[in-house]
């Protein structure tokens, strides 16, 4: 296996996947790449791809192939990513973006593929009651009586629902993760690269589970 870690992490929208990203890609000292994001800043800053991509995101559809291939192909290729690695969350989401992938990273290939499960009915839970602080991202939990007007404990920014964090949306994304993205998980188990983890506990308790995972991979 060639130097680098790099991992592609699979998981329901709510099972802690950004969470569980960072945290790994902070220890194995790689860069943290959420395509949700990036598409989010894109759609702040009011850019190309973030006017083509407003509405889709809105709606909770996804963004085009071709267009997300190209963004992911971007970032990889930084000097950060070459060298190190990454954790890459959110992408791919289709099998055409994973095939894609695969032709984009035939010298430095993927070398962990990680499910994080859980159940919809506890993500669903988890989602609508997720709030979030536009300016640092800092994640929150509505459990009732929150002011109208929240501010973040960490930078006083405002914290909000995200659009597609409702109702209607979250089962659309939940519906198009079952359809599109869950074959995937079929596409990597196929190849025997498949890691799933079981992604209820603490975060803390989460996080050791796939520390370990890829510390022992690393090993061989
Ligand atoms: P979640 O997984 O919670 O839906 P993300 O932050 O990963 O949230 O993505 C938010 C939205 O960004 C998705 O609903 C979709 O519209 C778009 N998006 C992110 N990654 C991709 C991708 N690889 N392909 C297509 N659309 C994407
Ligand atoms: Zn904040």
């Amino acid at each position: 296996m060639s130097t680098g870690v790099r991992i592609i992490m699979f998981g329901r929208q709510g099972a802690g996947k950004g969470t569980q990203s960072s945290r790994l890609a902070q220890h194995f000292g790689v860069p943290h790449i959420s395509t949700g994001e990036m598409l989010r800043n894109a759609v702040k800053q009011d850019s190309v791809v973030g006017r083509a991509a407003k509405t889709v995101l809105e709606r909770g559809e996804l963004v085009d192939d071709e267009l997300m291939v190209s963004l992911v192909q971007g970032r990889i290729g930084q000097e950060d990513a070459r060298v190190a690695g990454y954790v890459l969350d959110g992408f791919p989401r289709t099998i055409a973006q994973a095939t894609a992938f695969d032709s984009i990273t035939r010298a430095r290939p993927v070398n962990f593929v990680i499910d994080l499960d859980v159940t919809r009915d506890v993500v669903v839970g988890r989602l609508s009651a997720r709030r979030i602080c536009d300016s640092c991202g800092a994640i929150y939990t509505a459990a009732g009586g929150e002011p109208a007007d929240w501010k973040c404990a960490k930078c006083g920014g405002q914290v909000t629902q995200r659009h597609d964090d409702r109702p209607a949306a979250i089962n659309h994304r939940l519906d198009v993760y079952e359809t599109l993205t869950a074959p995937l998980i079929s596409y990597y188990r196929g190849r025997g690269s498949l890691h799933v983890i079981d992604g209820l506990g603490s975060p803390d308790e989460v996080f050791e589970r796939l520390k370990t995972v890829v510390e022992t991979g690393l090993r061989r």
